[in-house]
């Protein structure tokens, strides 16, 4: 839902808040750093975003796990321009190259001089890049499976887990698992094939529990999100629509991605996640939906590719599946951009006339603030809003804008269901 590739409408107008993470993206870096989309395509060794996008979803060789170096090098290098003045690696004097910063490891200057004149703004963010740039390399293992590491079994019910303060004490120690992670081959063979040392221990297991967080965060949220709404997996088995979900949930996923709920409500009903979305990756998970009740007890996973308003066309009204209880949608990010409210336009309609509980998060405040806007113009009834107590824990870079605060996944989020009463459609009574 994010993205209608490959064709990319001439008139876009370029978000600059949105994350590197799907097609706004790509004009966003470009916004920022006029050519830098193409560095990171040319890199890759890609014509076009349908490439990159064809490589994201496995369909072309070349980013393999036997190619670690080459991939790690051509994914360094899409960073590689000066955070002072936005100079790309080609337009250098002769001799010149761009340099990086000792601390963070993560952005580069073309010149001290740059770097001393960009010092007071970077050293706000200086800090967090230095955990974004670990981050990045060690979410591969998420790919090898030595992360997501095991959960245990709740000792508190859903009603008394509200943030991750509480449920990190129900895990007992971590560090046996985060070490199992951090001692690995394949941790070893990450840095191994990277031009930058390996971090302590400790940093890597930090980094690991970041990037389980993140994964955790999905499940976590989406629980919430059902007892916001009072939808009890005890009373019936639950189906939830993932719209938009794109390659980051989908990319690797697993049939068992979302087990984290059946720790949340042990001895459910059945709860069916689908994913739809433009963006979804092939794999295990894509299989038809449900046309009836799940599995007790488990969580079922199905995807579909394609909008989701088309999904309710081609799918759903054929009664091929069921009616989703909630409708969740992780980083829509239809404030980014004109291109991106008309993609989303038609499924937010849709949820809004067919009075569906609706449950979307964004990567800041400031997304959350633009996406609310954008939904009190759809007189859409917006229930509540807010920090999401279970936030990824991983920091990520802006990444055309370094010295941006960098965002976290599921950060905010943003609940609504059917129409804005009338009452609040007029505004305060002005006059008799
Ligand atoms: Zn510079
Ligand atoms: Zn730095």
């Amino acid at each position: 839902m994010a993205s209608q590739t490959p064709a990319l409408p001439p008139s876009f107008t370029p978000g600059t808040d949105s994350v590197f993470s799907d097609l706004s993206g790509f004009y966003s870096l470009d916004s920022n750093v006029p050519g830098l989309s193409k560095v990171i395509l040319n890199k890759l060794n890609m014509k076009d975003y349908g490439d990159y996008r064809a490589a994201v979803e496995g369909k072309t060789k070349g980013i393999s796990f036997r190619n670690y170096k080459e991939m790690f090098q051509k994914m360094e290098e899409t960073f590689k321009f000066c955070t002072g003045c936005n100079k790309l690696p080609e337009h250098l004097a002769e001799g010149q190259t761009l340099k990086r910063c000792v601390k963070c490891l993560n952005v580069y200057y073309c010149t001290k001089d740059c770097q001393r004149h960009d010092w007071p703004q970077h050293k706000k963010v200086c800090k967090t890049l230095r955990l974004v740039a670990i981050d990045r390399l060690v979410e591969w293992l998420m790919f090898t499976g030595d992360l997501p590491f095991p959960t245990e079994k709740w000792s508190k019910s859903a009603a008394e887990v509200t943030s991750w303060d509480d449920w990190l004490p129900m895990q007992g120690d971590l560090a046996p698992r985060l070490d199992k992670v951090v001692s690995g081959a394949n941790m070893a063979a990450l840095w191994k094939n990277v031009s930058r040392p390996m971090p302590s221990d400790d940093d890597l297991r930090r980094s690991s529990w970041r990037i389980q967080s993140e994964f955790l965060s999905r499940a976590l949220t989406l629980g919430m999100a059902m007892r916001h709404f009072g939808l009890d997996p005890y009373e019936k088995p639950l189906t939830v629509h993932l719209a938009g979900a794109s390659h980051s949930e989908t990319m690797g996923a697993r049939l068992s991605d979302f087990d984290e709920l059946s720790h949340m409500f042990p001895g459910h009903q059945g709860v069916e996640v689908v994913m739809v979305g433009p963006e979804v990756v092939d794999g295990p998970v894509v299989r038809p939906p449900l046309r009836a009740f799940g599995p007790k007890h488990s969580v079922y996973i199905s995807a579909y590719k394609g909008l989701y308003h088309q999904f309710w066309e081609d799918v759903l009204e054929k009664e091929e599946a069921v009616k989703p209880d909630l409708v969740v949608g992780f980083h829509p990010g239809f404030h980014a951009n004109q291109g991106l409210v008309e993609g989303w336009l038609p499924s937010l309609l849709l949820l809004r006339d067919y009075n569906i509980p609706s449950f979307f998060t964004m990567y800041s405040e400031t997304e959350l603030r633009y996406s609310l806007q954008i939904l009190l113009e759809l007189e859409v009834h917006v229930r509540e809003s807010g920090a999401n107590p279970f936030a990824s824990q991983k920091p990520e870079q802006v990444q055309a804008c370094p010295n941006k605060p960098p965002v976290y996944c599921n950060s905010h989020y943003v609940s609504f269901q059917g129409l804005l009463p009338q009452e609040d459609l007029e505004g305060p009574a002005a006059h008799s």
